[in-house]
């Protein structure tokens, strides 16, 4: 059976020692009381219910699945799952950095995203529930009329109702432009929606009275293409003018998907018979509104992965500590035992500091990046606010696409050390395996995620925000660059920050020529920038555990942050050069390849 425990170590270490939150949350009004020790004591808290409540759900959830009644169409979840989510709401974890003007406790994003990633290493299908809510809950906020907001939004923050985004459709994925569910203006102001849905996550399930789903839908007048989609709330159950649940609404979940992973998250087909919903931000702009909630998703899909990776790790930390095999090549180790512990074997080691580097360097970014969503939102200064968003929106990409790529491979080399038993249900390790790989397709594939990066963000405005990083990047090698001790890591940030100007010009110029280019080049591009930021969060981690240790902190933490760091500089980021050249190889063994493809 396998085990987790909260690393609120590296959690405080990220939070209080690399990023200083509390000083960063000073200069947010609202979140100016929000110091180290409510940090500490909110994540202790948060960790027990994620260990406690949660983990020992994980596996039974996997073996039960979900269950769809086709009499009442209603679906149940895993033994213990509905429970636990009472204990949940109870815990007033729902409203944890919601706006308190709709009953939240309006605590910084931070501090959610440390809390969200340990919900994900103990049951990421149980998560998505409230983590998509809360995706729907920020959407509504931002683009709801007060009505809306007054009816929907305390329900969504106390977690009495949950939401779900619906936008998939069985010919469209990608291309939401194709998407054919139907809205018709209604004499009271609301429309009647007819559509099929598919692939909708927590779309039906038992945890609360009513679900709120997010639809996208065209108006009979839209213009084709992703320029004539609508949003809209439609209520599971009719709300009557009190606000109280009236009649059954024309949504329904019409089947479960039997699929790879999450199995203890209802993946419905959801049928809009003459559904009644209502109108969330402007005509023919669904898809704008919508984005808040994409955005949302994409960072929380990041976070299931480094919950996956870090949860991995620690089991296949213990488990090479403990199975014996072979001797050491430099010689015994274990001079008291039949053979040695795995660990030993530089191999072994090398998959595990993989996950190791690929949970903490996903962890700064990923704070890093919830920090800046609070600034973006509450921020008293204007530039502040806007500088926030736009790297926020350079980094979501890269959060989205780079740390599932790295949380799928990170959890197969973890189950890799376990070799065989690995492979073997009891040990847990496939299960996380299972679970990691939807979150390369969800949300916009891993694909999508580059073309975005490269297309839009990076390319769509000549380097502008990437060049804003780079300043930032560039500050640090600045600062750090006189420090000897710190130029194994300086210098290849360094260098890979040089070129990175030049990578990209390259492919931008030859893009101009042939788009393909673009798309050729584009998930390497991804993995590359993904380097250059984990390379600054390393470096900067490098740079506090050194100081610390000069400080004569004796802390084993200090020297294994160091060590972690080597490794990552070692044998992770020098990929970055294979990554450019592969890019650099353009599109034409591609395309020129209609035989090859016949
Ligand atoms: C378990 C699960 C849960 C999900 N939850 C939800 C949910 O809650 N709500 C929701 O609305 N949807 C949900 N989805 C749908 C999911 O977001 C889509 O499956 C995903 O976006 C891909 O769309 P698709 O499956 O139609 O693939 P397609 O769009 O058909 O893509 C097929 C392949 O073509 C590639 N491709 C497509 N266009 C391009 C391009 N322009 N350039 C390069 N490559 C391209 C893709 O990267 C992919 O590899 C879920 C899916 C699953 C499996």
């Amino acid at each position: 059976m396998p085990s987790y425990n909260p690393p609120l170590r590296d959690m405080q270490f990220v939070m209080h020692e690399v990023l200083n939150v509390s000083d960063a949350l000073k200069q947010i009004p609202r979140h100016a009381d929000t110091d180290a020790d409510t940090i500490n004591a909110v994540l202790e808290e948060g960790g027990k219910f994620a260990a406690e409540v949660l983990f020992p759900l994980n596996i039974s959830g996997d073996q039960e699945g979900c269950t769809l009644n086709p009499q009442t169409r209603e679906v149940t979840t895993p033994k213990g799952f509905k429970e636990a989510y009472a204990q949940y709401i109870e815990g007033g974890w729902a409203a944890l950095s919601c706006d308190p003007e709709f009953g939240g406790q309006g605590l910084p994003f931070v501090l959610n995203q440390c809390f969200y990633e340990m919900l994900n290493s103990a049951n990421q299908a149980w998560t998505m529930y409230p983590g998509l809510s809360h995706g729907a809950y920020e959407c509504l906020q931002a683009h709801g009329t007060d009505e809306q907001k007054k009816q929907l939004l305390p329900k969504l923050v106390s977690g009495e109702w949950l939401g779900t985004m619906c936008l998939t459709e069985p010919h469209c994925g990608t291309d939401l432009g194709l998407l054919r569910t139907k809205a018709e203006p209604q004499a009271d102001g609301t429309y009647k929606i007819n559509g099929t849905k598919i692939f909708i996550s927590s779309g039906d399930n038992d945890f609360t009275d009513n679900i709120i789903h997010l639809v996208l839908a065209r108006l009979p007048d839209a213009p084709k293409g992703s320029k004539g989609i609508s949003l809209f709330a439609v209520s599971k159950y009719k709300l009557k003018a009190d606000g109280s649940l009236g009649e059954h609404n024309g949504i329904y979940c019409g089947g479960l998907e039997h699929k790879m992973g999450i199995h203890g998250n209802a993946t419905c087909q959801m049928i809009l018979d003459n559904a009644m919903g209502t109108l969330v931000g402007q005509p023919h702009k669904g898809l704008q509104a919508m984005f808040v909630m994409m955005n949302a998703a994409r960072l929380g899909v990041g976070n299931q992965s480094l919950g996956l990776t870090e949860v991995a790790y620690q089991n296949a930390l213990a488990y090479a500590k403990d199975r014996l095999q072979m001797r050491s090549l430099s010689g015994t180790k274990a001079k008291d035992k039949e053979a040695d512990p795995i660990i030993v074997h530089p191999d072994v080691r090398k998959m595990l500091l993989t996950a190791k580097a690929y949970a903490e360097g996903g962890r700064a970014l990923a704070c890093y990046c919830a920090l800046l969503l609070d600034q973006h939102l509450y921020h008293p200064d204007e530039k502040v606010r806007q500088d926030s968003d736009e790297l926020l929106a350079l980094l979501t990409p890269i959060i989205k696409a780079f740390l599932t790529d790295n949380g799928f491979q990170a959890t197969v080399m973890c189950q890799q050390v376990f070799g065989g038993h690995g492979y073997i249900k009891e040990w847990g390790m496939e299960q996380f395996v299972r679970d990691a790989r939807i979150n390369m397709i969800y949300e916009g594939t891993n694909t999508v995620q580059s073309l975005d990066l490269l297309g839009r963000k990076v390319l769509g405005n000549n380097g502008a925000t990437l060049k804003k990083f780079g300043k930032i990047v560039g500050a640090l090698i600045e600062e750090e660059g006189v420090n000897e001790k710190m130029s194994e890591f300086i210098s290849p940030l360094a260098v890979l920050a040089e070129q990175m100007t030049k990578f990209t010009m390259e492919i931008g110029f030859k893009g101009m020529q042939n788009p393909d280019e673009v798309g050729a080049a584009a998930v390497d591009y991804l993995r590359v920038a993904g380097h250059l930021v984990f390379g600054y969060f390393f470096a900067r981690m490098a740079s506090v555990a050194l100081k610390k240790i000069a400080a004569g902190d004796t802390d084993p933490f200090y020297q294994a942050k160091l060590q972690t760091a080597r490794f990552y500089f070692a044998k992770l980021f020098p990929e970055t050069a294979t990554l450019m050249r592969t890019a650099r190889a353009g599109s034409k063994s591609l395309m020129d390849t209609h035989l090859a493809l016949a």
